[in-house]
């Protein structure tokens, strides 16, 4: 790929455009001319109205050409799209991309993700998943640092993908026969943190829902202590985002949350299921636990399980604490004994399971909206908003139904685990 650079503005942009283009050198073979390039990076300064002017006529420049080279790409970095990221995309459509993050090794990431897209309508991905539902990943790596969790020493820090890209997929996913798109990260809240203003989770919630044809958009993965209110709002108001939220706690007791770093306490927890439970109706919450963390006393735990007890999650996980090398954690003592670790986790199952069929019973003689994953011999299987794939429950049918139907169905029995019903008269 021939790249064709413009740099506006001041010392500080030629440091960060440097900084960039050593990244992206070993990928690309730079061009002195965009009318020889595949693409043009205009990397603007809005400081003050005539560096706006002055990066918005080289831009629209470029779009000329565009208009003569479709195939020319046009990305913009730089001030200008950190301040004005939406507009400038509403405005001047010819914009392929808009780098807005500050951070000038993060906009190097960011071009070699798209210098590395595969050109065509279809990015090549071979499902693993049942067609009517996939994975969509917004970011990667984990900027937390969760005392337990060797992901980010793994995967490294988080980088969010651009919206363009992820829309771009989504709607390909959605040809290729998604109905359900399902957000994952290692943690979906803190996406477009780096990227700049303008950029965050319910904008691209926002976007996603605009997709035609497809039905639902679900939610795995957020952190207690990235929520805002803006996000309740958008999950509350868009129609596609199904009323099912996992946010996993991992504990309530606060001197275990804050040796855990979840940068989180009891009440900011307590605070965000009661403004979701209030703001979403109909809401199933999921989350995940751990039981047995170094150090935790059978006080502690009693004080996790009284509150699982009292909030019923409708959804709910528990994990035994796992000694993992190299974690801030392992430098504790794994002082609770393997068989209470066991015994705590299957004391709140045993709960759980209670609340779970409560819920269920809950639903009989009511109508769902079911989504069918399966059917074999006569029989379907399907789930509702409530339940994520291969995790949450089913809802059985007996009657052939097509993969990937969306239907009503009037719930006629249920059990711990899963619904029983037959298609609603209409
Ligand atoms: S537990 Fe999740 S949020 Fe915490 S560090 Fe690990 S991946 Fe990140």
């Amino acid at each position: 790929m021939k790249l064709a650079f413009i740099n506006l503005g001041c010392p500080k942009n030629v440091v960060d455009l440097e900084i960039i283009l050593g990244i992206i050198k070993p990928h690309v073979e730079f061009s002195d001319s965009p009318e020889n390039a595949d693409v043009t990076l205009v990397n603007t300064c809005a400081f003050i109205d005539s560096a706006k002017e002055q990066a918005i006529d080289y831009i629209l420049n470029i779009a000329r050409l565009k208009r003569e080279h479709p195939s020319h790409q046009l990305w913009v970095s730089g001030c200008l799209p950190q301040r004005y990221q939406n507009d400038l995309c509403r405005e001047i459509p010819e914009i392929d991309a808009c780098l807005t993050s500050t951070d000038p090794k993060i906009t190097a990431q960011q071009l070699l993700t798209l210098i590395k897209k595969p050109s065509g309508p279809q990015q090549p991905r071979q499902r693993l998943t049942l067609k009517h539902y996939a994975y969509l990943e917004i970011s990667k790596g984990c900027s937390n640092r969760c005392a337990y969790c060797a992901i980010p020493l793994i995967k490294g820090n988080h980088i969010s993908r651009l919206p363009e890209e992820i829309l771009d997929e989504a709607e390909q996913l959605v040809q290729s026969g998604a109905k359900e798109l399902i957000l994952v990260a290692q943690d979906t809240t803190f996406y477009g943190h780096e990227l700049g203003a303008g950029t965050n989770l319910a904008g691209l919630l926002t976007g996603l829902n605009r997709i035609g044809q497809l039905r639902w958009i679900r939610l795995l993965y957020t952190h207690p202590a990235h929520w805002n209110d803006e996000l309740i709002e958008c999950i509350a108001e868009l129609d596609k985002v199904v009323n099912y939220i996992d946010l996993p706690i991992q504990h309530i007791n606060n001197r275990i949350l804050q040796q855990m770093g979840r940068n989180v306490t009891r009440k900011q927890i307590a605070t965000l299921l009661q403004k979701l439970r209030r703001r979403i109706p109909d809401l199933a919450l999921r989350t995940s636990l751990i039981a047995g963390y170094p150090g935790e006393t059978e006080k502690e735990f009693q004080e996790l399980f009284d509150f699982i007890n009292h909030f019923k999650f409708e959804r709910l996980g528990v994990f035994t604490y796992s000694h993992e090398e190299d974690t801030r954690a392992y430098q504790l003592p794994d002082s609770v004994r393997r068989e209470t670790k066991i015994r705590r986790q299957e004391k709140i199952m045993h709960r759980q399971a209670e609340i779970n069929r409560q819920f269920n019973e809950s639903l009989i003689g009511k109508t769902v909206t079911v989504l069918i994953d399966e059917s074999e011999n006569g029989i379907s299987a399907g789930r509702t908003q409530w339940d994520a794939p291969e995790i949450d429950n089913s809802v059985i049918l007996y009657q052939p139904l097509s993969p990937g139907t969306l239907l009503d169905v009037q719930v006629t029995s249920a059990d711990y685990h899963d619904l029983i019903g037959r298609a609603a008269k209409t």
